[in-house]
């Protein structure tokens, strides 16, 4: 993995910043701060930069994808255009991350304030941003936010007067004498969102655009946008508020962690969410016709290897590399090796079986004692490093897989429920759910052409060398996150069935099996085996499960075992 390996050579951790390079970065921010000061006049038109869901302050996949400081570079080749460019943030980068459980996010704002000194940046606060209990580190994320907190189906109680004003409300900016309107929307408790008691949260937020639209329209808006932090299907409905209000051209959203795009019509506005760390973003260009009707050109853009990272900004992400590795040197030891790429993508472990994803669930089956457990999954939204862990393994492999705490539970429950509780894991439409388990010790065939709730077409355990249907009356040993236990990401897990406490926290123990292997000379991970596949997805090529020849449920060594053995200690830490 090696965002690490890549750009941050500016920066060697101990290696101080020359006078020459901190006056590079005075110029950087004179030029960034005159264009973002710089009057329309003379702007061959408008565009925004739609990003969304940004963790990271370096880029991703071994530094060849996304990174803000891409983004940067993006926003400055189309002022070099004329254009005059906003930025638009749908949410979700105060948490998770490695640094974010150091500083709660003040990277990551000193990074969008990096951006807003370039161009203006508007950003809508996403779930994670209310993560913490408490709202101390929201209040120094605000106050420490240059560019703006958008909001209008919320209001915040933090306590700080300050803060909870400075939340903007749907307002109009001017172009060229057209009229910008902005409105934007939180995601609400119910659908999913943080319950947080220093945050009040309209449900109806149908109800609250529509007010904010025809207030637009009264203002004589001549551009209506959205900037929303919800489902896909959320935004869908909204979208068609454009029927009754054509001037309401475009929703850029997040919490979506893949690429989103729904074309404008008539009757609904254009839907744009990029990926998650920038890796995707979108480009949306304005125009006016003479009769002063509005009208967007949308381009997706892929952050690869090809767009270079603004200097400015590559000194930034320096900085903040040299304090990580300053206060975890041993960040970059290597506690093992991979034997093949692992791959922890956000677009593989939220999609597809993962061979990182079936190393991680793998090694919760024994959480509880060397007895392996039955049953194990993962949702895929607690694996946070969307990169390949390959080569020599570091701690900060482990350290950027889990975001956040990762205790285990170990419960007992039947087959029939154990069914049951694995839907949750498939429902929604569209692709890269967080909800989407990486699993251990069983086998799963989905088909999302069925019903909600009704799509797991096979869900099959080994038992006498073959595979079978999971019998929906025995008893089977689980272990899940805590989150999941606690309700998290919507898995229902029956009540009044034997449990143990919160035990060990996965991230040891995937640390314990890579240093284990190490101990032995052995390399961890392997290829996943299309004879043998943990999951299938029908659709597409695959129109029925488990086509291929069944070759062998389990390879020696493999810890299956046979079922039902007497239920062992509930507390096994
Ligand atoms: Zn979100």
């Amino acid at each position: 993995m090696g965002a690490r390996k890549q750009p941050y050579t500016a920066g060697l951790p101990g290696q101080p910043m020359t006078r020459l390079k901190l006056l590079s970065v005075f110029l950087a921010c004179l030029t960034a701060c005159a264009a973002n000061t710089k009057e329309d006049t003379g702007s061959t038109g408008l565009t925004f930069i739609h990003i969304n869901d940004t963790y990271r302050i370096g880029a991703v996949e071994s530094g060849n994808a996304g990174g803000l400081g891409r983004v940067a570079t993006i926003v400055r080749e189309l002022q070099e255009q004329g254009r005059d460019v906003r930025i638009l943030h749908g949410g979700d980068f105060l948490y998770p991350s490695l640094e974010s459980q150091l500083w709660n996010g003040e990277q990551m704002v000193d990074a969008l304030n990096y951006l807003d000194d370039i161009a203006p940046l508007y950003l809508v606060p996403g779930n994670h941003e209310f993560d913490r209990r408490t709202p101390e580190h929201l209040i120094n994320a605000v106050r420490g936010s240059r560019f703006d907190w958008l909001g209008d189906n919320y209001q915040l109680q933090t306590g700080a007067d300050d803060v909870d004003a400075a939340i903007r409300s749907g307002f109009i900016f001017e172009h060229d004498g057209r009229k910008i309107g902005i409105f934007a929307l939180i995601l609400h408790f119910e659908y999913g969102g943080n319950e947080r008691d220093y945050v009040t949260t309209d449900i109806d937020h149908l109800a609250v655009a529509k007010r904010t639209i025809e207030a637009f329209e009264t203002q004589g808006a001549d551009l209506i946008i959205g900037l929303t932090h919800l489902h896909l299907w959320q935004d869908a409905e909204l979208a068609r508020l454009k029927a009754e209000h054509p001037a309401f051209m475009f929703i850029g959203g997040g919490h979506e962690h893949e690429p989103q795009f729904a074309a404008p019509t008539m009757r609904s506005a254009a839907i744009v969410k990029g990926a998650s760390n920038a890796r995707v973003i979108w480009q949306i260009d304005v125009r006016f016709d003479d009769n002063g009707r509005p009208g967007i050109s949308t381009t997706k853009i892929e952050l690869d290897q090809w767009i270079e990272t603004d200097e400015g900004y590559a000194e930034l992400a320096a900085k903040w590399r040299a304090r990580l590795l300053d206060k975890f040197p041993f960040l970059v030891a290597r506690v093992g090796v991979a034997a093949v790429p692992l791959d922890g993508r956000e677009e593989t472990v939220r999609n597809t079986e993962s061979n990182w994803g079936n190393f991680v669930a793998d090694q919760m089956r024994t959480a509880f004692g060397d007895e392996p457990a039955d049953l194990a999954f993962i949702n895929s939204g607690s694996l946070r490093i969307d990169d390949f862990v390959s080569g020599d393994i570091t701690f900060e492999d482990i350290g950027r897989t889990f975001g956040f705490s990762s205790y285990l539970r170990y419960l007992t429950i039947t087959g029939a429920e154990f069914k049951a509780m694995m839907e949750a894991g498939y429902r929604g439409e569209g692709r890269s759910k967080g909800h989407f388990p990486q699993v251990s010790g069983f086998r799963i065939c989905v088909d999302h052409s069925r019903a909600e709730m009704h799509r797991i077409v096979s869900l099959q355990v080994p038992a006498n060398e073959e595979w079978q249907e999971i019998d929906a009356d025995a008893d089977y040993e689980v272990v899940v996150p805590d989150f999941l236990y606690q309700g998290g990401d919507g898995y229902e897990i029956p009540r009044g069935r034997p449990a143990s406490k919160t035990g060990s926290e996965l991230k040891y123990l995937v640390l314990d099996a890579i240093m284990a292997a190490q101990a032995q000379g052995k390399q961890v991970g392997e290829k996943l085996d299309p004879a043998n596949p943990r999951i299938e997805i029908l659709g597409q090529q695959r129109e029925s499960c488990w086509q291929k020849k069944w070759t062998r449920p389990m390879k020696k060594g493999d810890r299956g075992r046979p079922f039902c053995l007497p239920i062992p200690s509930m507390i096994r830490t």
